[in-house]
């Protein structure tokens, strides 16, 4: 067998579903051992107010992913709701931070990653929100803020934000068929692979081109595994 790579994303780990943290501890020491990279598309955590928060209830995870990197190469994208991730975090657990989109060759191949949600531009006002919250600035700003001051404004932005997805349609929240091409072409692409919808599923398009959606984790392990002789497989209770 040669060389694996495995994907993920939307783990969504939080203290309230002890479960996943379980499963995705379960899933670095029996499967993605094996591998030789293991790429992050975000959302890994429900909630990151800054690489100072003590990522409650992940030490497991946090263990398991700092043994792992000892064998694997492990990377990491930034979700929209752990894109305050840092490099104190991800030097803490060994893990590579990659912007958004990063393209690979895999075999002939032209993979792009993003975590997805610059894609969804259907919903105008997460896309305003995005656009304030990526930037630099307002991160900076924000960081500088005490942790309990962090927390209380993202436990009003979250409480807006479920409360304006309750008035949304699903293809709303869904990825525009027109920012998709636009992916395509712009990083000369064959595959693209995100996360975030929420929708695993694999999409063909004309000219060959694919579209490879991770799953979230609900109860089992949601990962894409890529080897040089046998492609792309997706692996999720839901496909
Ligand atoms: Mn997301």
């Amino acid at each position: 067998m040669g060389e694996e790579y495995l994907f993920i994303s939307d783990c969504h780990l939080d203290p309230g579903r002890p479960q996943i943290t379980q499963a995705l501890s379960q899933f670095i020491q029996t499967r993605a051992c094996k591998a030789s990279r293991l790429y992050i598309l975000g959302d890994l955590f429900e909630v990151w107010l800054g690489d100072d928060d003590a990522a409650q209830g992940q030490s497991q995870v946090i263990d398991s992913l700092q043994q792992l990197a000892s064998s694997c190469e492990v990377y990491f994208m930034a979700g929209n709701r752990d894109f305050l991730l840092g490099e104190a975090f991800a030097d803490r657990v060994g893990m590579t931070l990659l912007q958004e989109p990063l393209v690979l060759q895999l075999g002939q191949l032209r993979v792009a990653l993003l975590h997805g949600d610059s894609l969804c531009t259907d919903d105008h006002d997460y896309q305003a929100f995005r656009n304030m919250v990526r930037d630099q600035r307002w991160i900076v700003d924000f960081l500088a803020k005490p942790l309990v001051e962090r927390q209380q404004i993202a436990a009003q932005l979250r409480s807006d934000s479920v409360a304006a997805m309750s008035k949304k349609s699903s293809e709303i929240m869904d990825v525009n068929p027109t920012a998709v091409a636009e992916c395509f072409h712009a990083n000369r692409a064959d595959v693209i692979i995100h996360g975030h919808t929420h929708r695993p599923a694999t999409h063909s398009y004309a000219s060959n081109l694919t579209r490879i959606v991770l799953g979230d984790w609900v109860r089992e392990p949601s990962f894409l595994s890529w080897q040089a002789d046998s492609g792309f497989t997706l692996t999720d209770p839901r496909v």
